[in-house]
């Protein structure tokens, strides 16, 4: 039997063709939807369904047209249908979809990432985000022929088996401590920390002395919402895992190519040993990466013992979107994105400010979220004391306002270089009615 995904919500189906899609996608893909968060099971009402992207605008299937400060989670930094992307990817379509050999497309991106990004020695491609931090963490033990792996409650890294422990993003929205499949050993060799606490850090490495071979952490996490790392965190992870003999792994997954021109390394200036990549290098296309320091990179296949592989890997349509993506991102296109990021931070913060709603904005760089506390966010645990219920009376105040926001107050808003003064002003009209919401509504 079906499940009605969305019956017994507060909120009205203002969106019938939207609707019906999600019910028939519900009798055919669990919970109607291929990621979990795409299901507003946070907020509640229908999923919008769309059919095209130009620019900072989604049309949805009902015919209705949306200011997009999702981004597809991040990867659509020049907006919608950009046409030179298009035209890249058409002519790699016009030659041939995929061939299982090595092609220049591959060569190109890679050439491209490494030139941007000094630590970035070497780089292996993937095709998501997943695949990356999976494929990281086993080079990781692999070169240090040791086990355990120190990740931070809140941070994601993809649904990769041992790092489903206390993670964020969709597994935050829905609050599962841990996923059932994933069996204690595999979770077992995890040892999950509380975000920017490097004492815990030191306590981890001497109670393991010799068993730690890698630290993962997002570059600077929004799966929690943003909460950038505090002063000298990245340096003292990075200092703990080489005093220890350890890999400091920094999942830029999110923050590669966003944060600016070389992700948050051009941020921080932290040097980590492995970085991980995917959504902007993929132009909207499943390409993700991970690579690093070159001795260590030596380890994989087919060059070293470390097994990695992947049929599609290297896409020849998704390196070249990607490729034409990043070739648009100058320096002018990053300072866009930065201006028009903090235009809309101090409308939001502004607007609910006049109305009484006690919030915490916070940012690192262009990415940037609310959080309805009045409490500095500096880890998870304070990141869930916020009221999500104020959260989801914006969200569907905006949405009913033609503004697209994450439907989940654990995720991080993106702009691109898309979003003009025209859009922006949209987002402004809108956000008086969803501070006023936001302010009026109460806990359940
Ligand atoms: N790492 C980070 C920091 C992410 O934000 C994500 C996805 O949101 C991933 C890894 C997983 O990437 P993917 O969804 O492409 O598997």
């Amino acid at each position: 039997m079906s499940e009605a995904p969305s019956s017994g919500t507060p909120y009205p189906y203002d969106a019938p063709a939207s609707q019906a899609l999600f019910d028939r996608a519900a009798a055919v893909t669990p919970g109607g939807v291929n990621s979990p968060v795409r299901a507003f099971r946070a907020v509640g009402g229908t999923p919008r369904f769309m059919v095209s992207g130009s620019g900072p605008y989604l049309t949805d299937a009902d015919g209705r047209e949306y200011v997009d400060l999702v981004c597809s989670w991040g990867p659509m930094i020049l907006g919608h249908s950009h046409p030179d992307v298009i035209a890249a990817v058409q002519d790699a379509v016009s030659r041939g979809t995929s061939f299982g050999t090595p092609g220049e497309g591959e060569v190109a991106l890679a050439e491209e990432m490494v030139d941007r990004i000094e630590p970035l020695e070497q780089v292996r491609l993937v095709s998501s985000g997943t695949e990356a931090t999976m494929s990281a963490i086993r080079l990781a033990r692999g070169f240090t022929r040791r086990t355990k792996v120190i990740k931070f409650a809140g941070c994601y890294h993809g649904h990769v088996d041992s790092l489903l422990a206390a993670a964020g993003s969709g597994v935050a929205t829905f609050a599962l401590p841990d996923t059932p499949g994933v069996t204690g050993a595999q979770a077992g060799d995890t040892i999950v920390l509380p975000y920017n606490d490097l004492e815990s850090v030191h306590e981890a490495f001497h109670r393991h002395p010799g068993e730690i071979a890698c630290v993962i952490t997002e570059a600077s996490p929004g799966n929690m919402g943003v909460v950038p790392p505090q002063p000298g965190f990245n340096e003292g992870l990075r200092d703990a895992c080489h005093k220890n003999g350890a890999l400091y792994i920094s999942d830029e997954v999110m923050t590669g190519f966003r944060t600016s021109r070389a992700g948050w390394y051009g941020v921080d200036g932290v040097r980590p040993d492995l970085m991980t990549f995917g959504k902007v290098m993929g132009g909207g296309f499943p390409a993700a990466a991970f690579g690093g320091r070159a001795d260590v990179m030596a380890h994989l296949a087919p060059a070293g013992p470390v097994y990695q592989a992947g049929t599609l890997s290297g896409n020849p349509v998704a390196t070249a979107a990607g490729l034409a993506q990043l070739r648009l991102l100058d320096e002018a296109a990053y300072a866009k994105v930065d201006a028009v990021s903090r235009t809309v931070q101090t409308l939001v913060t502004e607007t609910l400010t006049k109305e009484g709603v006690a919030h915490r904005l916070q940012n690192a760089s262009n990415m940037f979220s609310v959080f309805f506390t009045d409490r500095e966010v500096r880890n998870y645990e304070d990141a869930k004391r916020q009221e999500s219920f104020r959260f989801t009376a914006f969200f569907h105040s905006m949405l009913a306002q033609g503004v697209y926001l994450p439907p989940s107050s654990f995720e991080s808003w993106f702009v691109s270089t898309a979003h003009d003064e025209q859009a922006v002003q949209r987002i402004a009209d809108a956000l008086p009615a969803a501070a006023r919401a936001a302010a009026e509504a109460t806990a359940e």
